[in-house]
């Protein structure tokens, strides 16, 4: 498969934002008339979990799939507070986040969890977006590549080809998340195409061809194209700017993507 079949995906991660149904339903009103005629890229929105059967009410005619942003990965059991791939899934949920750094560094999720989320994900059709991306200490150390091949090996591990097809990763530097600092492209690019080989590598050269690896990180409106010219940068995940309709909007249509 040629990268002209990976079609670019814009995500919004919504965080602890928005999840009263009021705030969902302003938002996504204003979003969906804005974005109505792309349809040369996806699309997905992650509200909170209290909002995310009102988000795929009001999406269920839009072009605008709806994700969470984390699940646990056994299907029922005495674990309090806890939501289910199953249960997404009964409410129109497609995609779910799967690793944020957020889940990581302040609840403590390791690669191996990711591992079993992913699998869960897999197994009840959500598609899982995978996010990887070294800390600032790591950046300065000069230890990126090493960073993510371990998370890429430990979090992808046991699966095969054919689910890998449904996977989208997600290079997010933890530096530039919320900072306004964003990487620059041309680094992202080269982290992007670095992944892309590793995972030509441990799966196959199909698998790495056609695989979508996201960027995010401080993406906004007026630095989306640079990100979007490069050849191994297949779509953005998006938080902060991700919050008002008209921004959103304008990172969704961003420049045209050339492939
Ligand atoms: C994120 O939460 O994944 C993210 C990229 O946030 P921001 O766009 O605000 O940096």
């Amino acid at each position: 498969m040629g990268i002209e079949a990976r079609i670019p995906m814009i995500i919004g991660n919504w965080k602890m934002h928005k999840g009263t149904i009021p705030e969902t339903s302003e938002l996504l009103r204003g979003l969906i008339p804005l974005v109505r005629d792309v349809a040369d890229r996806e699309i997905v929105v992650c509200p909170p979990f209290t909002t995310l059967e009102s988000a795929t009410y009001l999406c269920k005619d839009a072009n605008i799939s709806i994700g969470a942003q984390n699940l646990h990965w056994e299907e029922k059991g005495a674990f309090t507070g806890e939501i289910s791939a199953p249960m997404l899934l009964g409410l129109g949920v497609t995609h779910v986040i799967i690793g944020h750094s957020e889940r990581r560094q302040l609840f403590g999720e390791l690669y191996e969890l990711v591992n079993r989320k992913i699998d869960s994900a897999l197994q009840f059709n959500l598609a899982p977006i995978v996010c990887v991306g070294e800390n600032l200490d790591e950046y300065r150390a000069e230890q990126t590549f090493r960073v993510v091949e371990k998370q890429i090996e430990c979090g992808l591990k046991g699966l095969s080809d054919i689910q890998m097809r449904e996977i989208v990763i997600a290079y997010e530097p933890i530096w530039a998340i919320g900072t306004g600092l964003a990487a620059t492209s041309f680094r992202a690019e080269m982290v992007h195409s670095f992944i892309r080989a590793r995972l030509a590598e441990t799966f196959s050269p199909e698998v790495g061809n056609s695989i979508r690896i996201l960027y995010g990180g401080s993406v906004k409106p007026d630095n989306i194209s640079e990100f979007m010219l490069q050849p191994d940068i297949d779509g953005v995940l998006v938080g902060g700017a991700s919050l008002e309709a008209d921004v959103f909007a304008k990172i969704v249509m961003g420049k045209p993507f050339y492939r």
